[in-house]
């Protein structure tokens, strides 16, 4: 029997855990190797849960009956393995509260998209009135919400760290936008394996449940032919029609969608979110919203009033008639060669950061055909200098004030100044937020 819960992490996974724990009763311990922050500190002590940061206390841990771990701990850290060698059970804080809700889950992974898709599809629900909770990756932790028991659904991001720690959660409706290359170092180097843990989504499903994919994805179309068991699918893709009866696709200039004998269309320029890309996350959205019954008009309405969201394809100014546009959520190869499909005019590229085994093969006629210089932005931009160099000026800056001096030599009228760096920004910034506000600081600034 479950009598104590320890929780590894204290950020906003690990507190909302931690909420849930006390408040079904149980004794809980939280631990975190680095500082808490205030905000999640107030709260511990406000619920009344003991905690502890700079280290763990082995002793305190292995006492527990049950971990529930944050996703940003890797299982290869010698403590997990000490536990699961114990014998105790080690969890996700989306399983944990997946226990103690009979919510429906709508449920969002991918490599890229999931952010874009997870908030489109909780807009269209919020504009139709339909009482929806926002959680996972973005917005507030699923085990906090559940504590207060406040929503009868929730729109949930699941990263593939998240996925492996599920082990009898439930999806009543899984989208899976797309898979690339991506964090193959969480993974042994191994397409495989990542591409395994993406597909945990559909653990457990009900076959009445709906698995939404995206069928242009070659990895995706491939791994769902092969499936044993599959609930009902619905594909999406932008290059011709699914095979399913049930799917999305682009018609011309209109995306049409079809699910439980209906069909709903619209033109692209109507949906405010711009770039082939965000047309597939769309649709996701779109079949998922029909499923949970939104009319026609709501669908358009939330498609139309969609607000841009910030660091993706996000405009940050015209100055002398120069578009800036913050891009710096795009840590992948992937991500950027979207965001350079979908610019229009000339353009200034800024790229960089930490290389996470990146091949740039696949951007290289995208650069040709579009930027009129890379500004590589980077501690090291070897890798970078070398894949384009002879494809299209590219200037070598170590610090982002250095980056915009090179753009404000080159951009003109006309152009477009885009921040996509298809790599991780932990070498000069805290983290991607942090490039994305930081860029667009200096824009304001100029
Ligand atoms: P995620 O949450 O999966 O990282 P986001 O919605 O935050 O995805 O978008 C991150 C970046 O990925 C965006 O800046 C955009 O350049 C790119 N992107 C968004 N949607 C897609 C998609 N469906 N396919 C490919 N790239 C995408």
């Amino acid at each position: 029997m479950v009598r104590k819960v320890v929780i590894l992490g204290g950020g906003e996974s690990g507190t909302g855990a931690a909420i849930l724990a006390k408040k079904l009763g149980y004794d809980v311990f939280l631990s975190d190797k680095g500082r808490l922050g205030d905000a999640y500190r107030d709260v511990l002590e406000r619920e009344g849960i003991c905690w502890e940061e700079g280290g763990h206390t082995e002793k305190k841990i292995l006492a527990a009956d049950l971990v529930v771990k944050s996703p940003g701990i890797p299982d290869s850290l010698p403590l997990v393995a000490i536990l699961r060698r114990q014998g105790i059970e080690v969890i996700s804080e989306i399983e944990w509260a997946g226990r103690h809700s009979d919510a429906r889950m709508i449920c969002i992974t991918g490599s890229n998209g999931k952010t874009t898709t997870t908030l489109l599809l909780w807009h269209l629900l919020n504009r139709a009135g339909k009482d929806a909770g926002l959680a996972g990756n973005v917005g507030n932790s699923l085990a906090a919400q559940v504590a207060t028991g406040s929503h009868k659904m929730y729109v949930v991001e699941l990263s593939s760290f998240q996925l492996d720690g599920i082990y009898h959660f439930k999806a009543d409706i899984a989208i899976l936008t797309n898979i690339t290359p991506d964090h193959l170092d969480r993974y042994g180097y191994c397409f495989e394996n990542y591409v395994d843990s993406k597909f945990r989504i559909l653990n457990n499903m009900d076959p009445q449940g709906l698995f939404i994919f995206g069928s242009d994805s070659g990895c995706v179309q491939e791994k769902v032919q092969h499936l044993a068991v599959v609930p009902e699918t619905a594909a999406f893709t932008y290059t011709g029609k699914p095979k399913s009866e049930n799917g999305a696709w682009m018609e011309g200039a209109e995306l049409v969608a079809r699910l439980d004998c209906r069909e709903f269309r619209i033109h692209r320029d109507r949906i405010s979110l711009r770039g082939r890309h965000n047309l597939y996350n769309a649709m996701a959205a779109v079949l998922a919203a029909m499923r949970i019954g939104l009319n026609d008009e709501e669908i358009a309405d939330g498609l139309e009033s969609f607000p841009q969201v910030e660091h993706r394809l996000e405009t940050v100014a015209v100055k002398k008639g120069v578009t800036y546009i913050n891009d710096s959520k795009a840590t992948n190869v992937d991500s950027a060669w979207y965001a350079l499909d979908s610019m229009t005019g000339p353009v200034v590229w800024i790229a960089g950061g930490t290389d996470k085994g990146n091949d740039y093969l696949t951007l290289e006629a995208l650069v040709k055909q579009k930027v009129k210089v890379l500004v590589a932005m980077g501690t090291d931009n070897q890798k970078l200098l070398q894949a384009f160099s002879g494809i299209c000026p590219v200037e070598d800056t170590h610090s982002l004030a250095a980056a915009m001096e090179q753009v404000q030599r080159y951009a003109v009228e006309g152009d477009t100044v885009l921040l996509s760096p298809c790599c991780a920004s932990f070498d000069l910034f805290r983290n991607y937020e942090d490039r994305g506000r930081q860029f667009k600081e200096q824009v304001n600034k100029l």
